[in-house]
């Protein structure tokens, strides 16, 4: 059975990469009718954030990518939180320790600064070694001894030099790298916590996983992980590796980064997010008023198509279609018109009950109370069309509840005369009159009352827009006034000509 993980570190908000990564393993996994797992990855207690755990399920419960294992869905692989783990790790790094594959190194921090001077490229593996205070150069009572009186130490995978790694990655196919341009990492600290290294093939391998995404940041650490699989495992069930593409800035130069964001205007994050250390604020998809739709859709597009030219696709769809072979090699640019398009599209066609509770919201955060939640939705089926982000609505649709506090007469002025005074003021003692107020009744009336005039329709209707609206924007003038009501109508033609 296919089993993919999302191992995110608790360090922050998820950005568009952290996202696409989850989906891609979400998406694989449904596809194939697998699992897909949420492993938190916070053996690194030092750079432990907090709020990042619960942002991250608050993010996948917005984009409906909901877990099958997970710290806060359960599963028969518990915990998912690999500090929680914390006493599986040690064995194996024993285990390592026995056969040679590991050793523990006793450096403190400044004999391993005063050799990093000393070497420009220093890296601690076969070239450097022999030079420092570890087992593989102290004899074992040496080493016994430093451990029994308590010195510090870590164990470090034993790099071999000048070995051919390689696997098979889904996306680049054969990867070779020499095992003497790694370091030997460290895989354990004294205090029986495992690094990201350690932990990642231990839970991997413990938890069944099957195809591990991530990436393409993680693709220089991949030599050290398939070495430990090798090591622990004989590699029997180790993970088919996919390093995911980057996700580029727009000009396609480098990493789109949150600077990007700030810079052009744009959310690099899916949802708000104040880094509690630094106060930091990004801004995200889903406040700036995206669907989880259009987001997930948009998402799946940056790096990945189904050869067919569609673009617009539901998550089922993207469930049915996804398939491994047809995600790119090379980083996808980000596009923030692009992203628009995509909301855009999915406003307009989804029904409006969908998001109407979220916009209702925004109506409140702007100050308009919405009291008849029928009118309210017939009001944003009326102007979905004109909406690329839900906050978009509030401008649009605001004066359907609310009187318009700015009328810009600017725009009736110039062809403004007597005339047209004349014929407004009967229309409102015919609009007072009329019986069936809907939109075809008062078309008619105004276009009887028009030809009466000898004016023409056309130029009646911009003006009544701006009396009813504020500006030359909305919907149908006719559809306005018949939901707006008579009484708003008379008033808002009334205080204009005044
Ligand atoms: N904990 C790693 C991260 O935060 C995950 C890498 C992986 O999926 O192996 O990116």
């Amino acid at each position: 059975k296919v089993r993919v993980r999302f191992a995110p570190s608790p360090t922050g908000g998820l950005h568009l990469g952290g996202v696409r990564t989850v989906l891609f393993n979400y998406l694989f996994a449904k596809h194939h009718g697998g699992d897909f797992i949420v492993r938190i990855e916070d053996t690194d207690q030092t750079r432990f954030v907090a709020g990042a755990e619960a942002y991250i399920f608050e993010c996948l419960a917005w984009c409906g990518l909901t877990p099958d294992e997970s710290p806060l869905h359960g599963g028969p692989h518990a915990p998912y939180r690999q500090s929680e783990r914390k006493a599986m790790y040690s064995q194996y790094a024993m285990q390592l320790v026995q056969n040679g594959q590991a050793y523990y190194a006793f450096d403190t921090p400044e004999e391993l600064d005063a050799k990093r001077k000393e070497f420009p490229n220093f890296q601690y593996n076969y070239q450097h070694r022999t030079g420092l205070r570890n087992s593989l150069m102290l004899s074992e009572a040496e080493t016994q001894l430093l451990l029994q009186n308590g010195t510090p130490w870590v164990i470090r995978i034993k790099m071999p030099d000048n070995e051919d790694i390689r696997f098979t990655d889904m996306i680049r196919g054969d990867v070779h790298f020499n095992s003497s341009q790694s370091d030997d990492k460290v895989l354990l600290k004294a205090d029986g916590m495992p690094t990201y290294h350690l932990a990642v093939v231990v839970d991997d391998y413990l938890m069944q996983i099957t195809h591990a995404f991530r990436g393409e940041e993680w693709l220089p650490s991949a030599p050290v992980h398939v070495l430990l699989w090798q090591y622990l495992f004989g590699l029997q069930h180790m993970p088919q590796w996919a390093h995911l593409p980057l996700i580029l800035k727009p000009d396609g130069n480098g990493k789109l980064s949150k600077r990007d964001g700030d810079r052009l205007g744009f959310p690099v994050f899916a949802m708000n997010w104040t880094d509690p250390r630094t106060n930091d604020f990004a801004q995200g998809f889903r406040e700036r008023g995206f669907l989880p739709e259009a987001f997930v859709n948009m998402l799946a597009m940056l790096g990945w198509n189904d050869g067919t030219g569609q673009e617009i696709f539901s998550l089922p769809e993207l469930i049915e279609r996804f398939s491994m072979d047809r995600v790119h090699k090379g980083g996808a640019k980000f596009d923030f018109e692009k992203a628009k398009w995509f909301n855009q599209e999915w406003i307009k066609n989804t029904p409006v009950q969908h998001y109407s509770a979220q916009v209702k919201l925004l109506f409140e955060q702007a100050g308009i109370l919405i009291t008849n939640d029928t009118q309210f939705e017939t009001v944003l089926h009326l102007v979905k069309e004109r909406c690329i982000v839900l906050n978009d609505f509030v401008q649009q649709a605001a004066f359907f509840f609310a009187t318009p506090q700015n009328i810009d007469i600017a725009a009736i002025k110039p062809k403004w005369d007597e005339k047209k005074n004349q014929f407004f003021l009967e229309l409102i003692r015919a609009f007072e009159l009329t019986t069936l107020w809907q939109h075809d009744e008062l078309e008619k009336e105004l276009k009887e009352m028009a030809a009466a005039h000898q004016l023409k329709p056309g130029e009646l209707m911009l003006p009544l827009r701006i009396m009813l609206v504020g500006g030359k924007f909305g919907p149908g003038v006719f559809d306005i006034a018949g939901i707006i009501g008579r009484e708003a109508t008379i008033s808002r033609i009334t205080h204009t000509l005044q």
